[in-house]
């Protein structure tokens, strides 16, 4: 039974068909055996990703100091944790991070600054970075991460050549009051929106192990599909002393494999990016998510540091392996199957779809 689950699990997926929910609850439950799981979940990141894994670096332009109150987060309104906080690094320091990283072999810049959302000059200093780093790393993605945008911003930052928007989801509707009260999940859902029309490459995942049920994973990775991002960070919740949340250490190495493969399964030909938090939640099982994500940050996070690049490229080496270099593409050319070109209705014999 367990075993025509999950080939039934890797057929659609190889068809891009979501799981039922049903399907995606089973996942979930340690009535199948893990390395069951994750075998499945591999042959379809093998199908769209080969053994390629992308590799991603954070800036953190503005650090701590937040108006908002996500409970989560080091950065926040009233934040007792003490991370480094600082307002807008220069374009040129920026330029200096990124550079190191891509010489280490990271495909994609992240540029992230805390607050609600920028204003005319944050997008003019983004604006700036964006010219500084590529004139030495012209090939890089550059995706930018602000918070809210507003009318234009997301067409601004496209202009000045970001790639990439991002704007986490975090976790369900149902939940999302819980867990922040200064916006909501609609607003996140609308920024998504907007930076997915400016035609910057929509990136938007979540964060586990912040009291969330099978039921809200499930709903969360049904909402982040219907937005069809292009990559899918997949944060474990970084418990730092002084947030609300920081006295959760509730994830197993099992239940986050589990929700990795969730997620490969739900967003089978998509970038699935193992990101904050695998250190201290997958522990020494974190090879293991590589057969899962196809794509991980490197270095630090935003406000934590995070497993040294070498031993990550050790780890990405041992497990088989190899980092995507800039000229390869990240999303499958077989998306383009997609596109099915008209051959009914007007100009042919044929009757129009109707
Ligand atoms: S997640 Fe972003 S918006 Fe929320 S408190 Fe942290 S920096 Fe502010």
């Amino acid at each position: 039974m367990t075993a025509e689950l999950l080939d039934q699990l890797v057929d659609k997926a190889l068809r891009r068909e979501a799981p039922t929910r049903e399907e995606a609850l089973s996942v979930l439950s340690e009535t199948v055996e893990l390395l069951d799981v994750v075998a499945a979940g591999s042959r379809v990141r093998r199908k769209f990703f080969g053994r390629r894994v992308k590799l991603n670096t954070i800036v953190n332009m503005k650090s701590g100091l937040c108006p908002e109150d996500c409970g989560y987060c080091s950065q926040r309104l009233g934040s007792a944790s003490e991370v480094l906080k600082y307002s807008w690094i220069t374009p040129g320091k920026a330029a200096e991070v990124a550079d190191h990283a891509v010489r280490a072999g990271a495909k994609r810049v992240c540029l992230v600054a805390s607050g609600r959302g920028p204003g005319e000059r944050d997008i003019r200093r983004i604006e700036d970075t964006i010219a500084a780093i590529k004139v030495d790393n012209p090939q890089v993605e550059v995706c930018v991460c602000l918070g809210l945008l507003t009318d234009g911003q997301a067409e601004r930052l496209a202009a000045a050549g970001a790639h990439a928007y991002s704007h986490n989801l975090n976790t369900s509707e149902a939940r999302y009051a819980d867990i922040c009260s200064t916006h909501t999940f609609g607003d996140r859902v609308d920024t998504l929106r907007r930076a997915t029309a400016a035609g910057l490459s929509p990136c938007s995942g979540a964060i586990f192990g912040m009291g969330e049920s099978d039921t809200d994973i499930v709903d969360l990775a049904v909402a982040l599909r219907e937005l069809d991002p292009d990559s899918v960070p997949v944060n474990f919740l970084i418990p730092f002393e002084g947030t609300p949340l920081g006295h959760r250490w509730e994830l197993t190495p099992d239940r986050c494999l589990r929700i990795l493969a969730l997620f490969r399964f739900y967003f089978p030909d998509v970038e699935v990016r193992l990101a904050g938090g695998r250190e201290i939640h997958l522990r020494t099982l974190q090879p293991l998510a590589l057969h899962l994500a196809n794509s991980m940050f490197l270095g630090d996070y935003l406000t934590s540091e995070g497993q040294p690049g070498a031993d990550d490229r050790v780890m990405i080496a041992d497990a088989g392996f190899t980092i995507e270099g800039v000229h390869e593409s990240t999303l499958p050319a077989a998306r383009h199957d997609l596109v099915a070109i008209r051959r009914r209705g007007a100009g042919t014999d044929l009757p129009a779809n109707a």
